[in-house]
């Protein structure tokens, strides 16, 4: 229901908390984190509230979460219960992909279905993780190999539905990337980082300067800039706009 991903020079999983908080008015049944930390990914998710969240993470302690790339989600569940294993993010069997997702992925039985013939093993009942583990095989593998925004492209292209999407690699540790359809994604623009999210409130005590995707539209987060494209991989203009209003 809720999104937020962040590049830059603070503790993501401050910024990153700190957003899902803002977030948390449009009401959500589950909650979760990811951050680039030491070589991998760290990730914690729990059912329930924020606060739930965060005494897990205070339990596990928050060092392991130490790092400046990361994303957050709040989730309204639509497939799957509203339980541990299904929040986000999801990862590929590897650990190294994790994604959030807003929306439905109409057509995930047959990725599913696709996946496990395969041999993936799912983790969750979410329509989401199919996302993590196609994104984790178009960047290991053929013409995407070792390019993730490309990967991204690549199994945005695939999916049916509504979606905004937030991708980490623990191989890729100073981008983010995002992607939409039918759902909203915001870019924060500030100094020395970049802010991804559903909604600007996730991100105006930090900069008001935004930038609204359009359909169809993807972005490559960095500390330095920000660049949209279409699912193809052309330049592609977005909305840039100033919020003027208060918290
Ligand atoms: N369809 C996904 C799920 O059930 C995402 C739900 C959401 O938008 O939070 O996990």
């Amino acid at each position: 229901c809720g999104i937020v991903g962040y590049v830059g020079h603070r503790s993501a999983l401050d910024v990153v908390l700190d957003g899902l908080r803002r977030l948390e008015y449009r009401g959500y049944d589950s909650a979760g984190v990811a951050v680039v930390a030491d070589g991998g990914l760290a990730v914690e998710r729990k059912a329930g509230r924020l606060a739930n969240l965060e005494a897990r993470l205070d339990e596990v302690g928050r060092e392991s979460f130490a790092g400046t790339v990361g994303m957050g989600h709040t989730r309204w569940a639509t497939h799957g219960a509203p339980i541990d294993r299904n929040s986000h993010p999801h990862r590929d069997a590897t650990g190294r992909v994790a994604v959030v997702h807003n929306g439905i992925i109409e057509n995930f039985v047959a990725l599913r279905a696709e996946l496990e013939a395969a041999g993936v093993e799912m983790a969750s009942d979410t329509d989401s993780e199919t996302v993590a583990h196609l994104v984790a095989f178009a960047y290991g593998d053929g013409e995407t190999k070792g390019d993730l925004p490309a990967s991204v492209r690549l199994v945005a292209r695939r999916l049916e539905g509504a979606f905004t999407l937030v991708v980490t690699h623990a191989d890729e540790p100073d981008q983010v990337v995002a992607a939409r359809r039918s759902s909203p994604l915001v870019v924060g623009v500030g100094e020395g980082e970049h802010f991804v999210a559903s909604d600007v409130s996730a991100f105006i005590e930090h900069t008001r300067e935004a930038v609204e995707l359009g359909q169809d539209q993807m972005v490559v987060i960095t500390r330095d800039g920000y660049d949209v494209t279409d699912f193809v991989g052309e330049a592609a203009q977005a909305k840039p706009f100033t919020v003027n209003w208060d918290l």
